[in-house]
């Protein structure tokens, strides 16, 4: 979910001053479309109801501005800490969630990302390959291709673009979630694989 910062200040500019009641709306982005007959991935953006909140006839632009962003934030922490729930319980037995670096790397290395979450503060070293985009937090040698891995300074990012070829969805997380933090990235899977 992306709070679209112009779309507050439109909503803060056209509110009616005799309304007291002001309805903040968030730019939704959903999961990613790939069009077949385009042959491309297509984004189309809906508007969802954050929430509302009362606002005095004679709060300023500023104010009722500062209220709109507070109400966007509270809805995407709540919609965050869903998120984080439902990997939580998903990685338990039934094992349809992954948590940490390592278990996603795997899990992207096996399509299996359905969305992956990760932490807006992520920020690991690790190593990848230039062949195949293998990724890995410690292997210097590709145990895909066996060609020698080239360091990276910011493993979130590759993993990102990893999940991004998959059309997987990606989730960033803006607030603070202690139950998440020491993860720092997981993904819900699509399928899971016996061993
Ligand atoms: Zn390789």
């Amino acid at each position: 979910m992306f709070i679209d910062r112009q779309e507050l200040d439109a909503l803060v500019a056209y509110q009616n001053k005799e309304n007291p009641v002001v309805s903040v709306y968030l730019n939704v982005t959903p999961p990613r479309n790939y069009n077949t007959e385009l042959n491309s991935l297509i984004h189309t953006t809906r508007q969802s109801l954050a929430g509302e909140f009362n606002a005095n006839p004679d709060d300023s632009a500023d104010e009722l501005r500062k209220k709109a962003i507070e109400v966007a934030q509270e809805n995407e922490r709540q919609h965050e800490q869903a998120l984080i729930n439902e990997m939580l319980e998903k990685s338990g037995p039934e094992g349809m969630a992954v948590l940490g670096t390592d278990p996603v790397i795997k899990a992207l290395s096996m399509g299996q990302v359905h969305t992956l979450v990760i932490d807006k503060n992520f920020k690991k070293h690790g190593y990848i390959c230039t062949n195949d985009h293998m990724l890995s937090t410690h292997e210097q040698t590709c145990p895909l291709c066996g060609a020698q891995m080239a360091k990276t300074g910011d493993l979130g990012d590759e993993m990102v673009e990893e999940a991004l070829c998959q059309h997987s969805e990606i989730e960033h997380v803006f607030a603070e979630h202690a139950d998440f933090r020491n993860y720092g990235v997981g993904a819900l899977l699509r399928f899971t694989l016996s061993s």
